[in-house]
Order: structure tokens, then sequence, then C-alpha cells
């Protein structure tokens, strides 16, 4: 693909509003717009312009004005892409952003694929790619942990982490190149305490980044939840309280369809993802409609199962059934139906599983502070933090950092058994490659295209 050709997208969201953005970039970016912008002030040409200024005027199909706009002319490489790029601020209908969108294609651009304005940025060594990954993270931030998060990684502060670990590696790698190369000059005496230190040292930091994974990917992502209960338990009316919570914040996950099976809720502080919300919604026979084996295999998938009893009724085969299959499971028993006269107690439960158990009702809205609690003891130690530690949040980059961190323990492997120093290279250079993917070194185009891939359109 030649880097330079113009392409051209709206920005902006495509829906009704004051404001839509048409984003030009390439080399021809602002002679594609002067030959369709015609300026407030007589005889004014864009190309003349000074980078970083804006001018009001007009788009015009040949003689016929199209809209009044204001034009930004960033130069290259002080833009978002590092290219020439021109915005053009359109007034905000559907109709009009594409009459002018269509416009800018018809005067040489061509439509940008989804993700490629950030993908040239990336290619244009504007930004890593660990940063190019927070924008999308950023535009698909369902709460307040995902949108802190996705801003440190924009800023750098994943890569820098990074970074520091690749660099310590490089030393070490060099180091051992250059003493086999010279050995009359630099000596590799001692040498396997200094780096038995290192790796220590970066061993624990690969670690820690790993450690984050989990945690981070249930704040970003919400943990993931399912509902299980017999028929009529109440199921689908905690889902609703849940959902109608003044607190709670419900959005429809970008990409799926009508029949959304998940469904995100912020709960106070709580992000939670809950499977298979329509298959709640659907049936008020879950547990015998899905089966025991689906129910076991979505409560193996969850991080967290709500279990709904009726505390009306009895205990019964298919309730010790699910109980037996969330035993040892981070799971919340709700004895539901508290308004009614139960029939199940706590204890009851609490004799045949280890699982905390409350007293619930979906109906008056009780025991729903409780639930929030133990969550929040069950995967934050009581309490959920945004401190300004460095997440991983991207499984791409776990996945780079597992492999570093084997490899480092391989290196600690071979110093242990006194192997030469050229093996120690080996695997250093192995850590130090798979750091460098999460920053989009020596990544296939494969890989950079199918992430830029699930970007969306203008951006
Ligand atoms: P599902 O089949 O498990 O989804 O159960 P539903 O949420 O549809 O509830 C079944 C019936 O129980 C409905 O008539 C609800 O109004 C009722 N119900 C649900 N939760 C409560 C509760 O806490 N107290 C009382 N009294 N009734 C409830």
């Amino acid at each position: 693909m030649k880097i330079t050709e113009t392409i051209a997208a709206i920005a902006s969201s495509s829906g009704h509003s004051g404001i839509g953005i048409i984003r030009i970039s390439g080399e021809e970016a602002i002679e594609v717009a002067d030959r369709i912008f015609k300026a407030y002030k007589k005889g004014k040409m864009l190309k003349d312009v000074e980078s970083h200024t804006a001018h009001f005027g007009y788009i015009m199909d040949g003689e016929q004005v199209l809209d009044e706009v204001l034009v930004l002319v960033l130069k290259g490489p002080h833009s978002y892409t590092g290219e020439d790029t021109v915005e053009i601020d359109c007034h905000g209908g559907a109709l009009i952003l594409k009459k002018v969108l269509d416009l800018v294609i018809r005067n040489g651009a061509r439509t940008a694929e989804p993700g490629e304005f950030t993908k040239r940025a990336f290619l244009n060594g504007k930004m890593d790619l660990s940063q190019a990954e927070a924008v999308m993270d950023l535009i698909n931030s369902q709460n307040d942990f995902a949108l802190n998060s996705s801003i440190n990684q924009l800023r750098g502060d994943v890569s820098e982490a990074v970074r520091q670990i690749r660099s310590d590696i490089l030393y070490h790698i060099a180091f051992i190149e250059s003493a086999l190369d010279d050995p009359e000059h630099i000596s590799l005496d001692g040498y396997d305490e200094q780096i038995t230190k290192m790796l220590d040292e970066n061993t624990k930091k690969v670690k820690r980044l790993i450690d984050t994974f989990d945690n981070g990917r249930r704040m970003k992502e919400g943990i993931k939840t399912v509902i299980l209960g017999k028929p009529n338990a109440g199921k689908s009316s905690l889902l609703n309280l849940m959902l109608g919570e003044e607190r709670a914040i419900v959005t429809d996950i970008e990409g799926t369809t009508r029949d959304t099976l998940e469904e995100n809720i912020n709960l106070g502080e709580l992000s939670l993802k809950i499977i298979d919300t329509a298959g709640i919604r659907s049936t008020d026979d879950k547990v015998e409609q899905i089966g025991v084996q689906k129910a076991k295999k979505m409560a193996e998938e969850a991080d967290l199962i709500l279990f709904v009893m009726d505390g009306s009724k009895q205990i019964d085969e298919n309730d010790r059934e699910i109980l037996h299959l969330i035993q040892g499971r981070q799971a919340v028993i709700l004895i539901n139906k508290m308004d009614m006269e139960l029939v199940t107690s706590e204890e009851d439960v609490k004799k045949i599983s280890d699982c905390d158990v409350i007293l619930f009702s979906a109906k008056e809205g009780l025991g729903m502070e409780l639930l929030e609690e133990k969550i929040k003891e069950k995967f934050y130690s009581g309490k959920v933090t945004y401190n300004n530690q460095v997440y991983i949040t991207n499984s791409r980059h776990k996945e780079a950092l597992d492999n570093a961190y084997e490899s480092l323990i391989q290196v600690g492997q071979s110093v242990q058994a006194g192997m030469p120093e050229d093996f120690y290279s080996i695997d250093l250079m192995s850590a130090y490659s798979e750091l460098g993917l999460i920053l989009g070194e020596s990544v296939e185009d494969d890989l950079v295209n199918e992430i830029f891939s699930k970007f969306c359109m203008g951006k």
C-alpha cells in the first residue's frame, strides 16, 4: 500500500449533531480540500496558510454551495497521523456529511478503512502500537476505570514500563556480545551475579504487570457474570432490578445486534458484564431450558455466578445440582423473596454449600448493597481502587508478557546451570522481542491490519 495515498472519512459520529467532521489525511489532503473549499476571504487558498489555523468558508460542489464550514489545516508531521491533515467542520446532518465526503472522494481522496488514521499515526511513528490500541479502548470505554486506564496507556505508561525492562535486557545482550567478541578487554568474571540481579528485578516487574491483567480486564470489561436459578426464582427480576438501579448505567455492547446476549451494568463502583441476558428474559424456564450442562459451561466461563433461589420454596434436587456445580467458584447465592415467608433459610443453604449466601428480595430491592459488598470482597479485597498503577488490559500484551517472563526464567535457569553466556543471549533476545511486540516492533503486517480493522470508521 502506498502510504501517501490521501484518505478521508467522517470522523464524528454520523448521526444528527451540531457539528460533523470530515477528516482528510495524506500527501494531497490540502490540495483536495482546496479543490472544494471556497474561503470567505476572497482568493485565500489553504495551501498558502499556516499550519494549525482555522478558516471559514464554503464547501462547493461546482457552483453549488453544499455547506458553510470551518476548515482546520494541520501540516505534517504535527498532526494526529503525522501527515498533512485537513478537518472540515460541517453541520452535523447525516446527509450533509455524506455529500461532503462524496465530494472529497470525487476530488482525489479515497475512503479510509476503519482505524486507518490511527494506523498511519502508528506507521509514521506518532505513537507505538500499545498507544494506538489505547485509542480504540478509550473510544469503547464503558466505565471510569476503562477510561482511566486507556488514557494512561495512550499517554504511554504501558509503553514506558515495557521500554525500561527492554532497555535493561538490551544492555545485557550487548554486554555479552561485546565480551564474547573481545574477551581480552571485557571480562565476564563475576558477570553471573550481575545478570542474576537484573533478572530478579525484571522478572518481578514483568510478573507484576502480568498480575494486573485479571483485575484490569474485569474492571475494564466488567466482571463476567451469569445469573442461574430455577424457573420463577426471580432471575429476570434481579436483572431488571440491577438495570433499573438509579446508579446503574446500561449500555449496549458495541457491535452486537438486537438480540444482545450481554449487558454491561455499572453498579456503583462495580462493572458487571451480565452474560446471556436474552436467555434470562426470553424464558421462565431457565435452568431446565438451558440444561445443567450448558449452565455448567456458562458457569465455567464466568468470573462470578449469581445463583437465585426461591426462598419461599423448599430446596430440591435441581437446586442441589446447581449448588454442587458452583461449589468452589466465585459465587453468591441469593435467597430471594425474603419479603415473603421464607421456607429456606441461610443456614439451610450453608449446610450444603460453602458459597456466600445472602437474603434478598428482587421485588423490594432488598439486599442489593450487601450483594455489592460481597462482590467487592471477592474481586477487589473489598475496595475498588483506581490508583495510577499501570494495568495491562489487553490480552495481546498479556501474552507477550507471559512469553517474555518464560524467557527470562529460562535465562535464570541457564545461569544456575552454569551454561555458557551465549546461551543467555538467545533467551534474552526472545524476551526482548516479545516485549517489542507490545510496542509494535517487528509485528507482522497481518496482525497490524487485524488490530486496526477493529477500529471504528474515521479513527
Ligand atoms: P425467573 O423465571 O427466574 O426469571 O423469575 P422472575 O423474575 O420472572 O420472577 C418470577 C415471579 O416471582 C414473578 O412473579 C416475580 O414477580 C416474582 N418475584 C421475583 N422476585 C421476587 C421477590 O423478591 N419477592 C416476591 N414476593 N416475588 C418475587
